[in-house]
């Protein structure tokens, strides 16, 4: 099997990877390059972006835009292959942005299940293309949803973890899952963005989660800006304001999104963290006059039990934290590159709505490179290919002295 790194060798945005084996291509992911990062560009790819694609087919680990962002620039008859839930969370959220980026029309056409060329799995459900065999495993990662691979071509194996961590609510299963669907392999294809990071202790979902609960039990009033796709954090600040008896307010949208996946069917909607309390459900925001509704009644509410809104830098938002009652307390739960200045990731409405005075609470959706070295002591992987990092050399460093790390450029390729 042939492995090349297209894209993400020495960046952590838009990783694309290939493995060959007889004329056969099995991609791995095709999305955006990071906003700050060094940019590659369009790619080139034979049999991805054009030639022939009757022995091509790409699989996608999750719905982060810099793992699917970019598919709707692929030949519209590449079969694609998606795990059900991140399908389902991806269409949700193409249809929220469709008006303001209409790539997401065409998003919403290629994830259609009437796209004879879309193929949806489920973890641990092994299927083939051509003479690979793949087996689906979900890790915990910051979109709901995300898929690492054990591929596997005549007896010789790899996995590509996709991107996962080992801090999240759904970690504890993470090393029966590794020994029942993937043992030991030939090759990792790895993610490694948290590498200069190795010395961070981490601070996992649930220790997050309790830090949010005693912040809303001293303050009332409590403004929470976070994305709506990063579903775990949705539900774990919904439990929070829950335990400190506040009101939970959320708009259509980020409710739909936590229903997705209380209504998933997966295993993972019957536990009690994907599910509301029949006593205390979230409040849904109602629209009048094209804002959000505020009547006294409301007001009053909100005054007496204290609240904790989940908002988004718009000025839909701006406004009814302007018309709603109390001393506000606002958080950041997303990577604070956002709102800093000089990165080229800086988002000025976000830095404004969330003004001077906001609390930082956030904990990343990658993996630690202690838990990195547990992975290794299970996969016992004769070679280790670093990808989604800005610092191979520093993963050689950390890695490279128990086991062979291989760093390519990208474009380059590795016989496995
Ligand atoms: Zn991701
Ligand atoms: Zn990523």
């Amino acid at each position: 099997m042939k492995i090349t790194i297209h894209r993400g060798t020495h960046q952590i945005g838009g990783c694309v990877t290939e493995y060959e084996h007889e004329g056969w291509h099995l991609f791995v992911d095709y999305g955006e390059e990071l906003p700050g990062g060094p940019k590659s560009g369009d790619l080139f790819v034979e049999e991805l972006t054009h030639g022939d694609l009757s022995k091509s087919a790409l699989l996608i680990t999750h719905n982060h835009g810099d793992h699917i962002g970019r598919i709707t620039m692929l030949p519209k008859d590449l079969p694609i292959y998606m795990g059900k839930v991140g399908r389902a969370i991806q269409m949700q959220l193409s249809r929220h942005l469709k008006n303001v980026d209409s790539k997401h029309e065409e998003m919403l056409e290629r994830l259609s299940l009437s796209n004879p060329f879309l193929n949806v799995f489920e973890a641990g459900k092994p299927f083939s293309f051509g003479p690979f065999i793949i087996m689906p495993v979900t890790l915990d990662h910051s979109a709901f949803e995300a898929f690492a691979f054990k591929i596997e071509v005549e007896g010789h194996s790899t996995f590509h973890t996709g991107d996962f961590r080992t801090h999240g609510f759904r970690s504890k299963k993470f090393p029966e899952l590794i020994s029942k669907f993937v043992g030991t392999v030939d090759c990792v294809v790895c993610e490694a963005t948290n590498v200069l990071r190795h010395d961070a202790a981490v601070l996992s979902e649930r220790d997050l989660q309790c830090q949010f609960e005693d912040a809303f039990k001293a303050n009332p009033y409590n403004i929470v800006y976070v994305a709506s796709t990063n579903i775990d954090r949705l539900f774990s600040l919904y439990h929070a304001a829950v335990k400190a008896q506040r009101l939970f307010l959320m708009d259509r949208y980020q409710k739909h999104m936590m229903d997705l996946v209380v209504e998933s069917g997966s295993i993972w909607g019957k536990s009690e963290l994907y599910n509301f309390k029949v006593e205390s459900k979230p409040m849904v925001l109602e629209y009048e006059n094209k804002e959000f509704r505020v009547n006294d009644k409301f007001k009053r509410k909100l005054a007496q039990k204290g609240y904790v809104l989940l908002a988004r830098p718009n000025s839909l938002f701006d406004n009814l934290v302007e018309r709603i009652p109390g001393e506000k307390k606002k958080y950041l739960s997303m990577w604070e590159g956002y709102v800093t200045e000089d990165s080229e990731a800086y988002n000025e409405k976000l830095a404004q709505s969330l003004g001077e005075n906001y609390i930082f609470m956030h904990t990343s959706g990658h993996c630690d490179m202690n838990s990195m070295h547990e992975l290794f002591n299970m996969l016992q992987p004769k070679t280790i290919i670093p990808i989604h990092t800005d610092a191979p050399n520093e993963f050689e460093n950390i890695f490279g002295n128990k086991w062979r790390v291989v760093i390519l450029n990208d474009g380059e390729s590795i016989e496995c």
